[in-house]
């Protein structure tokens, strides 16, 4: 079974953050606003590099 959840470091500024695999929206960089993941219609394509794949959502910062 695939994790729901992925941590995605922006290539742009580096910064982690948490995606989730099916995100319907346009997932965009809380830092610089830059494209993280886009919706397919099933899996989010993630654009960015996938650093850990997790089980449940975690709360950073
Ligand atoms: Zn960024």
């Amino acid at each position: 079974m695939a994790s729901p959840f992925y941590k995605v470091r922006c290539k742009d500024c580096g910064n982690h953050q948490i995606v989730f695999s099916k995100a319907s929206m346009v997932v965009n960089c809380q830092i610089c606003g830059a494209v993280l993941a886009e919706p397919t219609g099933g899996k989010a394509k993630i654009k960015g590099e996938i650093v850990e794949e997790l089980s449940h959502a975690e709360r950073t910062t």
